[in-house]
């Protein structure tokens, strides 16, 4: 089927808690890549839900009296990454994919649709994250937006809208591009980068913190997603 490039859309999940739930894991992932760039133990954490790596590392490194330059942060990253390989076979013991994330994903499978992430995680750590639950098979992890990119929400999304365009040849502006993510920072960086915004209440925000924060659609849950491609289909 030749693709229409006034009808395709961009699609961009968010991974934790939207995607997959993983308690704890997160923090493990910081306690290990804490100790081995600084060889220290982590003992504050910076809030995590819904903010960058970039964020979350630079403040928490803050809260320690250490300055987050470049080369730390880098170095950091890489850790990160390492310890999210290293952990991969635990993350079965103390995670799930959340009901629905598969059919979800699959819903757009025979849509007009690319499909990738907004996430605040570093692109490896999302990947090894939803490999283990099988749902990474059909995003597309060469675009998307990461947390190494930027302290602010919104310009992951900018980014990830224009790798999209660049890569496909198709015009993902704002409204042909869905965020779907389970906090208020989510869906204020996909207004602010001009983009539909769709919450999923299955993470520590309720329905009405969702809709209060301006959510163009808010879900319980992913088991049931028509009212999305309803919307999508509206368009
Ligand atoms: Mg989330």
């Amino acid at each position: 089927m030749s693709r229409n490039q006034h009808d395709e859309v961009l699609i961009l999940w968010d991974v934790d808690k939207t995607l997959v739930n993983l308690g704890g894991f997160s923090r493990s992932l910081y306690q290990s890549a804490f100790l081995s760039v600084t060889g220290k133990p982590l003992e504050h954490l910076a809030p995590m839900a819904g903010q960058t790596e970039r964020a979350i590392a630079t403040e928490t490194f803050e809260l320690h009296g250490i300055r987050a330059s470049d080369e730390l942060f880098h170095r950091f990253c890489t850790a990160l990454a390492k310890a999210a390989q290293d952990m991969k076979n635990r993350i079965h013991e103390i995670g799930k994919a959340l009901p629905g994330a598969h059919e979800a994903i699959a819903s757009f499978e025979k849509k007009r649709a690319v499909q990738s992430l907004v996430t605040g995680n570093i692109q490896p750590v999302a990947k090894n994250k939803l490999e283990a639950f099988g749902l990474a098979d059909r995003l597309d992890f060469e675009i998307g937006g990461y947390g190494d990119y930027s302290k602010d929400r919104p310009d992951l999304v900018r980014f990830a809208c224009e790798r999209a365009s660049t890569k496909h040849g198709v015009e993902f502006s704002g409204k042909r591009t869905f965020v779907i993510g389970d906090t208020p920072h989510d869906i204020k960086s996909a207004h602010d980068a001009g983009a539909h915004a769709i919450g999923v209440a299955t993470g520590n925000s309720s329905t009405q913190d969702l809709e209060n924060a301006g959510a163009d659609l808010v879900l319980t849950s992913l088991t049931g997603i028509d009212a999305l491609h309803n919307m999508i289909q509206e368009q």
